[in-house]
């Protein structure tokens, strides 16, 4: 049984194609910049638990756009690792009927729950919070020690890798944090692309609905020209395709 917190039919951003993705309820960071702190708690009465066959049932009305797009089902969250198991349940169905599966995680979990998921997972969503421990820290509660542990573990694997790092102001943005994101991730044979993530406050209005205080109200998006300038920080450094939205 998993822990569902919502379900998204025909999403276009997480991964390729359409795909059905599925929220996972529960999550071990506390990111200042979250949209979705409503996830966080594992005991919330809001979720609700789904077998792998009731999920199937839902997913498998999407494989004509699936098949017509390249697309599949992603398991995002919260942080779905939480419930790897459940995961690898459910992504073994999956590839039993050749639909393709992804994990949009912070990877913020131990390498035990990776390798539950590992052999039943064509694609890895891959978050890059900081490359600094410290700095990670201060964005997420926790230093990026097993972030970089999984992800250098995944890449062993040969499995495929697109890393999704968050640009906000005063905690990611310096140039020199891109340009160390860039140094690490053109180690990684396995990361596909890289995508960065323009900060934005759409989700702020959840923590003032759960009581929570959101500290970044002063912090504005960065602009088009400093996402420009940061993405070709990267392209000089590795020649992996960047791409920002
Ligand atoms: S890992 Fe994702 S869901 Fe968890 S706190 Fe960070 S942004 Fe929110």
């Amino acid at each position: 049984m998993g822990r569902i917190h919502s379900i998204d039919t025909f999403s276009t951003v997480d991964g390729p194609g359409i795909r059905t993705v599925i929220f996972l309820q529960g999550c071990p960071l506390r990111c200042q910049y979250c949209h979705n702190p409503d996830t966080w708690s594992a005991a919330s009465k809001a979720a609700h638990d789904y077998t792998a066959n009731d999920l199937m049932k839902i997913i498998r009305r999407s494989i004509p756009y699936f098949q017509a797009s390249g697309g599949g089902v992603t398991i995002s969250g919260g942080e779905p690792l939480l419930q790897a198991e459940f995961v690898k349940e459910l992504f073994t169905a999956c590839q039993a009927e050749q639909i393709s599966t992804a994990v949009d995680t912070s990877l913020y979990v131990t390498t035990t729950r990776l390798q539950e998921v590992l052999p039943v997972t064509d694609l890895f969503l891959a978050d890059i919070k900081h490359m600094d421990s410290e700095k990670s820290l201060a964005i997420t509660g926790l230093g990026n020690q097993m972030n970089i542990e999984n992800l250098r573990y995944i890449n062993d694997h040969q499995t495929r890798i697109w890393i999704r790092y968050v640009i906000a102001a005063g905690l990611s943005d310096d140039p020199e944090d891109v340009t160390a994101l860039a140094y690490f991730v053109k180690t990684l044979d396995s990361v596909e692309r890289i995508d960065l993530l323009p900060y934005h406050a759409l989700g702020a209005h959840k923590w003032d609905l759960l009581g929570l205080d959101y500290k970044l109200h002063e912090i504005q998006p960065p602009s088009a020209q400093q996402m420009n300038d940061l993405a070709q920080i990267v392209r000089s450094i590795t020649d992996k395709p960047v791409y920002w939205q």
